[in-house]
């Protein structure tokens, strides 16, 4: 391009931005404001929305094979923390503490290989919604047995396996 050029552009997106920028993938003049950084360069939005999906490889039935994955694991997790972990005594927390991430990693774990590794979007936050959901009917019964205190445990499932999920399945 030349000089007299870099003053006559305007964005592909807002024909009153005059800008120089184009996007180096496609060539669309883009102004700073569309731009984005990139670590091979500036890139006008629909290419970098283009390569995003390029990368989420997996389809909508992978949310499904999620979904039959996560849910039975979740339950028998939130099985086993409220009525092993919970009942352990003195350690309980402890124990709760070391075990949730593995647990949640386990869980990520078994859904990214039955999806054949392909990534999607919102594959963490299905397999975490699963696991809310599983565990959410020990949460009732605790509340109904009034006993509180029996929250923390389950409560750690949650939050550190739901961690664990989300920085798995990213
Ligand atoms: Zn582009
Ligand atoms: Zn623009």
């Amino acid at each position: 391009m030349d000089a007299n050029e870099a003053t006559t552009l305007t964005c592909y997106r807002h024909a009153d931005m005059l800008t120089s920028l184009r996007c180096n993938r496609c060539g669309n003049p883009i102004c700073p404001k569309c731009a984005v950084r990139t670590p091979v360069g500036f890139r006008c939005p629909d290419c970098v929305r283009t390569q995003q999906n390029r990368f989420y490889t997996g389809g909508k039935l992978d949310y499904l094979i999620a979904v039959t994955v996560a849910l039975p694991l979740s339950f028998i997790a939130g099985f086993i923390f409220t009525f092993i972990v919970a009942r352990i005594g003195f350690f309980s927390w402890l124990i709760a503490f070391l075990v949730a991430p593995l647990t949640g990693s386990l869980i990520a774990e078994a859904v990214w290989r039955a999806v054949g590794r392909r990534r999607s979007r919102y594959l963490g936050t299905v397999v975490m919604a699963c696991l809310i959901v599983a565990v959410l009917p020990f949460v009732g019964l605790i509340l109904l047995s009034g006993n509180f205190l029996g929250l923390v445990v389950p409560g750690i499932l949650l939050f550190l396996g739901s961690g664990a999920i989300m920085a798995r399945l990213r």
